[in-house]
């Protein structure tokens, strides 16, 4: 089992993190970590100026405490039919092809929100505004379901704070809604949240062997997967999350080999509640500079300019993506090789 991927030594935080509870909480619990206040989350001149040789050892010892200012809920209609606003940001791991918002330099290690209590009152605010689902959609046929987890890794932030534990119990109170996120950490500190049904765990995989060398520092795919009949037994429900898709010469084989694997193992209960969501690679230039510094190997497989194409995001940014048609193409054996050895699980959506 890999060992926990943060080993605080440096915590930045802002002026008011001390006048929360959780903000006290967690500078309690990292006694020996060094202080160093900033004026914002945001701006911390030693992560945005990191060397991309440093990137691994600022996401294990550096964490960031601020105050969540923006509490807006925004229409998302795959993940989730709503994305909360997020309790923390920024990841501990360090996957290749993260796209995760880095306004606080590549490095980007995890910053924990403090307001938790604030948090956690819009997001009942925004349930009640709701009202019942009405019309079942590929999201959840009866919740409203909030993403809480965008921009980073809950089970990791899990081990900072009780940040995620609250959000857990908050969702049982919720009957019209539920709370779901994406990981690729196992933490058995979830088993005992007490979820009841009401949080969606979406455990990202992908072939073990791609996994190794693009999913730097997160749990082993055998881990994850071995995790999903006791989060399951725990009371979460259980998604797949497929992303991203990364094409090589023998895709085919390495994927089929992993839902061959799902198949053997899941046990009838997750079966018959399972649905997934695969999601192609879209990979981007600035990103791929990056890479090149710390971590070329990965940019052989996101890299193909050969099997992609380029599209100027609303940003302005160049993306790359597999190219239109053959993408088409490449989705639909996709979704065929799943159905053929998980025909009981459902495709949420593919894109
Ligand atoms: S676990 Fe998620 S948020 Fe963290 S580096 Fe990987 S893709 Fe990004």
């Amino acid at each position: 089992m890999n060992s926990f991927p943060l080993d605080i030594t440096r915590i930045y935080l802002e002026p008011d993190v001390e006048e929360y509870a959780r903000g006290r909480e967690i500078l309690l619990r990292f006694p020996a970590a060094e202080r160093t206040p900033v004026a914002s989350h945001w701006r911390i001149p030693e992560l945005q100026d990191a060397n991309p040789g440093d990137y691994l050892l600022a996401k294990k010892q550096a964490l960031v405490l601020g105050v969540k200012k923006g509490l807006t809920f925004r229409p998302n209609g795959r993940s989730a039919d709503f994305i909360a606003p997020s309790s923390s940001n920024g990841c501990a791991m360090a996957c290749a092809y993260c796209y995760v918002a880095r306004r606080k330099g590549h490095a980007n290690p995890i910053s924990t929100f403090v307001n938790i209590e604030a948090i956690s009152a819009a997001t009942v605010r925004h349930v009640a505004r709701q009202g019942p689902k009405t019309v079942p959609n590929q999201v959840d046929p009866q919740a409203w379901v909030y993403d809480l987890g965008e921009n980073g890794d809950l089970s990791v932030d899990a081990g900072i704070s009780d940040n995620v534990r609250d959000l857990v119990a908050l969702f049982r109170t919720l009957p019209h809604a539920k709370g779901s996120f994406a990981t690729k950490w196992v933490n058995p500190d979830l088993l005992g949240y007490e979820p009841q049904g009401r949080t969606r765990i979406r455990m990202s995989l992908m072939p073990p062997e791609l996994a190794r060398l693009l999913d730097i520092r997160t749990s082993p795919v055998a881990e994850r997967i071995a995790a999903i009949p006791e989060l399951h037994r725990a009371g979460y429900e259980i998604h797949l999350n497929f992303s991203p898709v990364v094409l090589r010469q023998g895709w085919e084989v390495e994927w089929g080999a992993l839902f061959t694997e799902l198949d053997d193992v899941l046990p009838a209960a997750v079966k018959d509640q399972l649905a997934a969501e695969i999601i192609m690679l879209t990979h981007n230039r600035e990103l791929h500079e990056v890479n090149l510094l710390w971590h070329p190997k990965a940019e052989e497989l996101l890299w193909r300019p050969d099997i992609q194409e380029e599209k100027v995001s609303e940003s302005g940014g160049v993306n790359l993506r597999y190219r239109t048609g053959w993408k088409g193409q490449w989705l639909r054996r996709f979704k065929d090789l799943l159905a053929s050895h998980m025909p009981y699980c459902r495709v949420r959506y593919a894109f």
